[in-house]
C-alpha cells in the first residue's frame, strides 16, 4: 500500500510518500512560500536525487497539484498514475477532546475540525486547506486525519484541568491538551519494540526536544501527563517559546509595555525561550557554539534548558510512582550528547545513569545510552511522525475495507 503523508502549514506543505509493504520512504519534499513571490517545490527521490520546480503556487490546492504532478511525472516521479496512491494521511494539530485516535475524514470530522480552529487558529486552518485541496483534486481518495492531541486524551482529569473557574473549562474547553502526541507515541512504541517488551507495565518518560519541545509521562502505553498545555507554549523552554512562566509576570509585562494579547502572544511564542535568553538564536547548535566560546547568556540558556527538562522528569517520575525508560528524541534529543548529559546529571537517585562512552558523539541513531545494569534504560530513539501517520492511515483504510 502506498500512502502520501501531508503536513500542511500556513505557507508550506511538507510531504512524504511511503510504500508500506517495506515501510520504506519512496520520495519526500516540500512546497514553500505558498501565496507569496518565489514559491517552489523541492522534491527528493529515494536515491537522493533532488529537483526544484518554481512556479506560482497561489494556494494549498495548487501546492498539492504540484506534489501529485511530480510524484506521477515520467521523469521525476515514482508512480505511473495517481491511482497507485491508496490513501492520504494528514497531520492535524488539534483534535480537541473529541478525537481520541486517528480518523477517516468525513463531513463530521471536517465539521469538528472547523470548530477546533478556534483552539488552534494558526495550525488547523492550513491542515483543513490540505484536506479540502486534496478532496477537490481527487475526490475518490480516502483521507485520514492523525491528531497531535489524540495520544494525550487518556490523561486523567486531575492532570489536564487548570485550576480556574470550572465554568471556563465547560464554556471554552480551557484545559491541557498536549501536542507532539504522534511523536511521543511513536518513540515509546519503538523503544518497547527495541527492548523486546510490551508497553504494559512500563513507566516511560519521553523527551521530544526540538525547536518545539515537550515531555510526556507514559504509563502502560498511554499518556498520563504532558508538558504542553492548552497551547504549545507551556512547559519546557523552547527555541523561541517561553514555556512555563508565572502568569502574573505575563499580565505585569502587558501592563508595563502597554501591549495587548496579540503582541503578548508574539512575545512569548516568537521572542522568548532560548532566543530570548541568549539574545542570539533559537538554534541549539548556534547557542552551544557561542557558549563554548564563552558567551555567558548562551551558557545560562543551556543551563536553564536542561534544568527545566530535569524538573519535568522528576515530576513525572513522581506522578507515575517511578520510571523504567527515559527516551530522548527530536533534533536536540537525538543529536546533542551534551544536552542528554546535562539533563541526566543529578538524576542518579532515580536510577538514571548514562554510559558516556556510548552517549558521546551519538547522533540520530537508535541506541541505549544508560550504563549496563542501571535501573532506568535511557534511550535515543529518532522520531518518525510521518511514518506513524502512514501506518495509522493504512490501518484505518484496511479496517474500513473489511
Ligand atoms: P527539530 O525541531 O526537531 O527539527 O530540531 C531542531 C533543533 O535541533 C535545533 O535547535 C537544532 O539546533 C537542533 N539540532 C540539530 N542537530 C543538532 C546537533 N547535531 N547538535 C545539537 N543540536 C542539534
Amino acid at each position: 500500500m502506498k500512502i502520501l503523508v501531508l503536513n500542511c502549514g500556513s505557507s508550506s506543505i511538507k510531504y512524504q510518500f511511503f510504500s508500506l509493504e517495506s515501510n520504506s520512504l519512496i520520495a519526500k519534499g516540500i512546497v514553500e512560500k505558498i501565496g507569496m513571490k518565489g514559491s517552489f517545490l523541492k522534491h527528493e527521490k529515494e536515491d537522493g536525487q533532488k529537483v526544484l520546480f518554481e512556479g506560482e503556487i497561489l494556494d494549498h490546492k495548487i501546492g498539492i497539484e504540484y506534489i501529485l504532478g511530480v510524484l506521477s511525472s515520467a521523469k521525476h516521479g515514482c508512480i505511473k498514475n495517481l491511482e497507485e496512491i491508496s490513501a492520504v494521511g494528514h497531520r492535524v494539530v488539534h483534535g480537541g477532546e473529541l478525537f481520541t485516535e486517528s480518523k477517516l475524514v468525513d463531513d463530521e470530522v471536517i465539521q469538528a475540525l472547523e470548530k477546533y480552529t478556534e483552539l488552534a487558529p494558526l495550525h488547523n486552518p492550513p491542515n483543513l486547506k490540505g484536506i479540502y485541496g486534496l478532496g477537490a483534486l481527487i475526490p475518490s481518495i480516502p483521507q485520514v486525519a492523525v491528531f497531535d492531541t489524540a495520544f494525550h486524551t487518556t490523561m486523567p482529569q486531575h492532570a489536564y484541568m487548570y485550576a480556574i473557574p470550572y465554568a471556563l473549562y465547560k464554556k471554552y474547553g480551557i484545559r491541557r491538551y498536549g501536542f507532539h502526541g504522534t511523536s511521543h507515541r511513536f518513540v515509546a512504541a519503538r523503544a518497547c519494540e527495541i527492548l523486546g517488551t510490551k508497553c504494559k507495565g512500563l513507566k516511560i518518560i519521553t523527551c521530544h526536544l526540538g525547536n518545539g519541545a515537550s515531555v510526556c509521562a507514559i504509563k502502560d502505553g498511554i499518556s498520563v501527563d504532558t508538558s504542553m498545555g492548552f497551547t504549545p507554549v507551556e512547559g519546557l523552554i523552547m527555541g523561541s517559546r517561553s514555556g512555563d512562566i508565572d502568569m502574573g509576570a505575563v499580565t505585569y509585562i502587558m501592563d508595563k509595555e502597554k501591549i495587548g494579547t496579540k503582541s503578548a502572544s508574539v512575545l512569548f511564542n516568537k521572542h522568548s525561550g532560548m532566543l530570548g535568553i541568549s539574545g542570539l538564536s533559537s538554534d541549539m547548535r548556534e547557542i552551544r557554539e557561542a557558549a563554548t566560546k564563552g558567551d555567558e547568556r548562551c551558557q545560562l540558556a543551556l543551563k536553564m534548558f536542561d534544568y527545566r527538562i530535569k524538573k519535568y522528569i522528576g515530576a513525572y517520575a513522581a506522578a507515575m510512582g517511578g520510571i523504567d525508560v527515559l527516551i530522548f528524541t527530536g533534533g536536540i534529543g537525538e543529536n546533542s550528547d551534551t544536552t542528554r548529559t546535562g539533563v541526566c546529571k543529578g538524576l542518579e537517585f532515580l536510577g538514571i545513569e548514562l554510559d558516556e562512552t556510548v552517549n558521546t558523539g551519538l547522533r540520530s541513531q537508535e541506541c541505549t545510552i544508560s550504563k549496563a545494569g542501571a535501573k532506568v534504560k535511557v534511550m535515543v530513539v529518532p522520531t518518525n511522525e510521518e511514518l506513524m501517520i502512514a501506518i495509522d492511515t493504512q490501518k484505518i483504510i484496511e479496517a474500513h475495507k473489511n
